[in-house]
Parts: C-alpha cells; sequence; structure tokens
C-alpha cells in the first residue's frame, strides 16, 4: 500500500482532497491502526 496522505493537497498545514463535484474540501489526516498507518477523513469544508 501506498502513503495516501501524500497525494492529498495541503494548504496551511491542512491535508485534504478536494470533492470533483463541489470543490469542497474532504480533510484528512493520518491514524494508526494494527500498526499500520491509514488515511482517515475526519471532516469536510465546503469549497468557495
Ligand atoms: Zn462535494
Amino acid at each position: 500500500m501506498g502513503n495516501m496522505i501524500l497525494l492529498a493537497d495541503e494548504v496551511e498545514g491542512k491535508r485534504f482532497f478536494p470533492c470533483p463535484k463541489c470543490r469542497g474540501r474532504n480533510l484528512v489526516d493520518e491514524v494508526e491502526h494494527g500498526g499500520r498507518t491509514r488515511v482517515r477523513v475526519f471532516g469536510f469544508e465546503p469549497g468557495e
């Protein structure tokens, strides 16, 4: 598995994947689970 967090965009320390529909931001961070690091979506910010 690649490190998905590295594919996320970063602005001002926030990492996110842009929503192609509404240009909002799906906010992501990294969590440890079973000894592996996974990317978790924890929030959403609407687009401008
Ligand atoms: Zn959207």
